[in-house]
């Protein structure tokens, strides 16, 4: 399964379905942009992914998708 280490050194994966660590975030301006009824496929396309680490609650965005570096949030 691929995976990030995080900065606690605490391992995330991203491989599971349903990943019980990830969360889905979509700009309200797409979602805007969409009504009614629509496919979960479709709007799965427009999601960033979001990894949340237990451990240490940082945060690891995938912004520009898996094939790209995440960018890390910790809290204050
Ligand atoms: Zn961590």
């Amino acid at each position: 399964m691929p995976s990030i280490n995080c900065k606690c050194g605490e391992k995330l994966g991203y491989g599971d379905i349903p990943n019980p660590i990830e969360w889905l975030a979509i700009s309200d301006e797409t979602y805007d942009g969409y009504a009614g009824m629509i496919d979960s496929e479709t709007l799965y396309q427009e999601m960033k992914s979001i990894l949340k680490c237990f451990k240490c609650g940082r945060l690891w965005v995938f912004w520009d998708g898996f094939k790209s570096e995440p960018v890390c949030y910790a809290p204050e």
